[in-house]
């Protein structure tokens, strides 16, 4: 019951396309990574072809094409995730390089022994490893909002943990691993009433949900290409204007400089400053024609389908001997990580594979959180907007195979006759 029309939605996407000498791909691993449609691969691809030159720098007219079409792709972001200016808009290489661009910069420069950074049991390596480092780096004290039996974070702990001496707290958005959808808005009030900065790792938030980072009023907000229909290697920071002015460069370099002596440099304005060497032009512009494409969706629509998949898949693999979901928040994306007794996870992610089934299993690089649950990893099946009920019943069919003898397979259920 989606008005989305998902099967030409799929047709966009090359990789998805029924050829004649393999089985048809069933990809559930949309939260490692999502495929692209023809005309990502078209806008990097005609970059190549017609626009390739450096940018910001030589007086001839294909460089002067590739820097407008580079910082029109920097407007397209502004306006995604409606930041107040471009200049608010800084390339990096994906979320990672956005954490650590702040860790560095804001971090090594502004957190002193006896501050105190705050994450939550749900991040990503990602957003715990490089704030680790500095808290060992500088003596400041990294602490850890806890989560309940559901997944979901524990509100009087974040309350509990949140203090004066709290400069940052830094926050996944959506878990990954898990699917939790945590209350931003209100934790970020919180956090700013407490007088923290805040980072909100939208990694997994930017292709399932509207994301407005003036509403949201969070400090930065980071997020990945990859993830939402562009290529990988390119991603973004943002963050409000007065923090980057006042930050320091991380990297240095051609490209961020406004002057260079050998004795000193003189540093060129944001977002620049931020940006040494050659960026990732093609990344910016296949990433601005991945949310083209997403511009032309409901986000809504698309959340309700992913999340209408999801539960479908939960219902239909539920009753499966020794199975235990750990996806299981009230307010959660499209995604179900579970672990079936007696099997082990990797086995079933190659038996799937081999049925033509992509899911993702393992740790999901949250290895803190899977600490927590008391287990190793999950399988994780993550579903994006042109994944079809059909394939979920493909998925849980294989799963019924795999788990239980042939003899006895109440779970099979038929395939539904019109493909979506
Ligand atoms: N945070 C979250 C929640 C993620 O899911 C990911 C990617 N799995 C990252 C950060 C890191 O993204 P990237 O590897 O693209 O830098």
């Amino acid at each position: 019951t989606t008005s989305l029309n998902v099967k030409a939605i799929r047709k966009l996407f090359p990789i998805l396309q029924p050829s004649a000498n393999s089985q048809p791909l069933v990809y559930l691993d949309n939260a490692a990574t999502t495929q692209k449609p023809l005309t990502v691969i078209q806008a990097i691809n005609d970059y190549y072809q017609n626009s390739n030159a450096n940018v910001h720098r030589a007086s001839h007219q294909l460089s002067t094409k590739a820097t407008l079409g580079f910082e029109k792709a920097r407007q397209t972001v502004q306006q995604f995730i409606n930041a107040s200016t471009s200049a608010e808009v800084i390339w990096t290489r994906g979320a990672t390089e956005a954490i650590n661009l702040v860790a560095y910069s804001y971090g090594y420069h502004f957190i002193k022994a006896g501050d105190e950074i705050l994450i939550t049991s749900l991040e990503h390596h990602a957003n715990i490893v490089p704030w680790q480092q500095l808290a060992k780096a500088k003596g400041a004290k990294l602490k850890v909002v806890s989560i309940n039996e559901a997944g979901e974070l524990n509100k009087q702990d974040f309350s509990k943990k949140l203090s004066k001496k709290t400069k940052l707290v830094c926050l996944s958005h959506i878990s990954n691993a898990i699917g939790t959808i945590n209350p931003i808005h209100q934790l970020i009030q919180e956090a700013h009433d407490a007088g923290a900065l805040v980072l909100v790792d939208a990694a997994q938030s930017a292709a399932h949900t509207k994301l407005d980072v003036q509403t949201l009023s969070c400090d930065f907000l980071v997020f990945s290409g990859h993830k939402l229909y562009g290529p990988t290697g390119i991603g973004v920071l943002y963050a409000k204007r007065a923090l980057l002015d006042m930050m320091p460069p991380w990297q240095m370099g051609g490209e961020m400089i406004e002057q260079v002596t050998l004795e000193d440099t003189r540093f060129n304005c944001v977002p620049f400053k931020f940006e040494a060497g050659t960026p990732n032009i093609a990344g910016a512009f296949g990433l601005a024609s991945a949310i083209e494409f997403i511009n032309q969706l409901d986000l809504n629509q698309v959340k309700q389908h992913e999340i209408a998949l999801a539960s479908y898949a939960e219902s239909l693999i539920q009753h499966l001997p020794g199975i235990r979901f750990y996806s299981k928040a009230n307010d959660r994306i499209g995604i179900i990580s579970f672990l079936i007794k007696g099997h082990h996870p990797q086995d079933i992610g190659l038996l799937l594979d081999q049925k033509g089934i992509a899911v993702r299993v393992g740790h999901h690089c949250a290895m803190p959180l899977m600490q927590h649950l008391n287990i190793n990893g999950t399988i994780r099946a993550s579903f994006a907007v042109y994944n079809t009920t059909q394939e979920v019943e493909q998925f849980a069919n294989a799963l019924a195979d795999i788990c239980q003898p042939a003899t006895m397979v109440p779970t099979h259920i038929e395939l539904a006759s019109s493909e979506q």
